[in-house]
């Protein structure tokens, strides 16, 4: 196993000029990856990022490494299982204000997670040793959140943009559009580094998020051209008959993933006029309209 893949052994990232530790749980998986980061910042007054799932021995081992030192802010990029149900079994042993969005309805969601006040998009929190910013994410899921460590320039990116794979978009709650808009937000700011919640640290923003946002491109438009192929020789596709179609280079166990990321491609191109979704069967809506 790669070093930097141990859970539990925190790996220094960034310039060291705001200290920063990687600490990665115990929750390997499909969806996980090498498992949820959680992130530990400063020397003295500490902040945490995602305290991940319900793992006491995770929890455990975060506390040891806090050793004693004030932790001033717990901050949730957002409240699916992986990342946020680790707060409360902090809380136990913490005095310390808690900051995310509340969790929207819907499967996966974290219900017992409560922020310690309402949050807003740029809003700052100024910590003892750094300055945190707030900034809303929406497209994985409305309530996503990305925090910049300004004096670092790190993107604490949850799971808005993962090291060595692209995130899922699960609609209803999750929104093609609102991901694209994010993603493009993201591209006016000098980011130094992305701390994403799986994978490692990355040094090169600018591309990482350019090449992620012409990944969705292109798979949005193998998505049309599969659509409109289909619509001429068999007619209207399932959700799923173009999934399999649309998705060919990823391993089966991840295409019901998949879906819901094409579904949430094809809600956007309803929205654009460009598809129409008739008795839970897609086609263009040019071979309707040529009907
Ligand atoms: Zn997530």
């Amino acid at each position: 196993m790669q070093t930097d893949f141990i859970a539990g052994q925190p790996v220094e990232v960034g310039s060291g000029g705001i200290a920063v530790q990687r600490i990665l749980g115990r929750n390997a998986g499909p969806m996980t990856g090498p498992g949820t980061n959680t992130y530990l910042i400063g020397r003295q007054h500490l902040a945490i990022v995602d305290p991940g799932p319900a793992d006491q021995h995770h929890i455990d081992r975060l506390l040891a490494l806090i050793d004693g030192r004030r932790v001033e802010a717990i901050f949730v990029t957002h409240t699916h299982g992986d990342h946020s149900p680790g707060t409360a079994l902090l809380q136990a042993h913490l005095d310390t204000q808690v900051i995310g969005l509340a969790p929207p309805h819907g499967s996966g969601q974290d219900p017992s997670f409560r922020p310690t006040r309402l949050y807003e998009n740029g809003q700052r929190i100024h910590c003892s040793e750094f300055t945190m910013s707030l900034l809303h994410t929406p497209g994985h899921v409305s309530n996503h959140l990305c925090f910049l460590l300004e004096a670092e320039m790190m993107l604490f990116t949850g799971d808005h943009i993962l090291e060595g794979t692209t995130p899922v978009i699960l609609p209803p709650d999750g929104n093609m559009r609102h991901y694209l808009d994010s993603l493009e937000k993201l591209q006016s700011l000098a980011l130094r580094y992305l701390a994403p919640a799986h994978g490692r640290v990355m040094d090169n923003p600018a591309q990482v998020i350019e090449t992620l946002y012409r990944h969705r491109m292109r798979r949005e438009r193998k998505a049309l051209s599969v659509l409109t192929q289909r619509s001429l020789t068999i007619g209207a596709s399932s959700l799923h008959e173009l999934a399999v179609a649309v998705y060919d280079d990823v391993p089966g166990h991840l295409l019901p993933w998949a879906e819901r990321t094409l579904l949430a491609h094809l809600i956007k191109l309803a929205e654009d006029g460009a598809v129409v979704c008739q008795n839970e069967r897609w086609q263009p809506a040019q071979s309707l309209n040529n009907v």
